[in-house]
């Protein structure tokens, strides 16, 4: 089988090696697609300098042959494929947020070379990180598993009532994500994105209006759309740290903002400590997801009322994936750019 292994920074070598065997309880995956997401732009740009390693998280793939002691699934499957490794020992792990496993990113392919694997024409899983689809869903549908399953946690953790009124910072494909997901659950939802044709985009997803983040003030926007009240959630799914404060400023007495996207390291926030105290205004996080997360995501895979194809843009064969990094890296592609490593 081939793989591509990051040996250094915006260095990837195409390698073959055997095809490993299913032991007990695990299973042989054919990867069908495999997203890039921001993790392996980092791996691939040197932001996380951890090589050599084989990244892609985003799987969707077909089980090829299962060890014994497998049970959820079985050859021809498809399924979604969970990229975290979960030690189950830490003390995380232990306190049910296995998504911060202090482990989560020590997973090890075939030969000890680290990382998710997805990258490679196979991989190999424990049956508990493979969650099936039925037959009639898209393979590519499936490689998206992971950031749903993120933007499911994300979502759950929030717990948004009908009556939120909901802003989404960044229409990037979490923001859309979110978007889908939060569609018919709260009462109203604004995206703040400048880029006009992503605005357009969240629009026609359903986002119910749109607020101009770089364009006058950020609160006035969002009060004149709803009404001349302020959002009671907003999610942050745009690295920027001014959407932060921004999001702040524009959030209601016993409003939350959660904090989806990372926020390049040695950023700050200023805030008001009393926006704590007297306003009881929520600033929390949200990061990667738990197997529950993932058995949602492939459930709401399964149903077919997730609009995913406009997100996955950028589709590349496995000899290409440098030029594949690179499209992501400098954001060449409108969405996601998607691996196929078996062409
Ligand atoms: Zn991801
Ligand atoms: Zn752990």
């Amino acid at each position: 089988m081939r793989r591509a292994v990051i040996t250094a920074p915006r260095t990837v070598h195409v390698e073959t090696v055997p095809v490993p065997e299913p032991g007990p309880g695990a299973a042989l995956v054919r990867v069908g697609y495999c997203a890039i997401c921001t993790y392996e732009q980092r791996l691939y740009t040197g932001y996380i300098a951890q090589y050599p390693i084989v990244g892609g998280h985003e799987v969707g793939g077909i089980v090829e042959a299962v060890g014994p002691g497998v049970y959820n699934v079985k050859p021809g499957e498809k399924v979604v494929v969970a990229g975290l490794y979960r030690c189950g020992q830490c003390d995380a792990c232990r306190r049910g947020v296995s998504n911060l496993c202090e482990y989560r990113w020590s997973r090890r392919q075939p030969g000890q070379v680290g990382g998710p694997g997805g990258f490679g024409e196979y991989l190999l899983r424990g049956a508990d990180d493979l969650f099936p689809v039925p037959q009639e869903t898209p393979l590519h549908h499936a490689a998206l598993g992971e950031p749903i399953a993120c933007v499911v946690r994300s979502v759950k953790k929030a717990a948004t009532k009908p009556h939120d009124r909901v802003v989404i910072a960044g229409a990037g494909i979490m923001g859309l994500l979110h978007l889908q997901i939060l569609r018919g659950r709260v009462s109203r939802i604004l995206v703040s994105e400048p880029d006009p044709e992503r605005a357009a985009r969240a629009l026609e997803m359903g986002a119910d209006g749109i607020v101009n983040p770089v364009e006058g003030s950020y609160a006035d926007q969002v009060k004149e759309q709803f009404g001349g009240l302020k959002a009671t959630c907003t999610f942050v799914a745009v690295s920027v740290a001014k959407a932060v404060e921004d999001a702040v400023s524009a959030t209601a007495d016993g409003g939350r903002v959660m904090c989806y996207a990372a926020i390049p390291k040695g950023s700050t926030v200023t805030l008001d400590p009393n926006v704590f105290h007297h306003h009881e205004i929520a600033v929390t996080g949200t990061v990667s997801q738990t197997p529950e997360d993932f058995h949602d995501a492939a459930a709401l895979i399964a149903s077919g009322r997730l609009n995913l194809d406009p997100l996955m843009t950028d589709y590349y064969p496995l000899g290409r994936i440098q030029e594949a990094l690179e499209a992501a890296v400098n954001r060449k592609a409108a969405y996601r750019v998607v691996m196929e490593p078996g062409k």
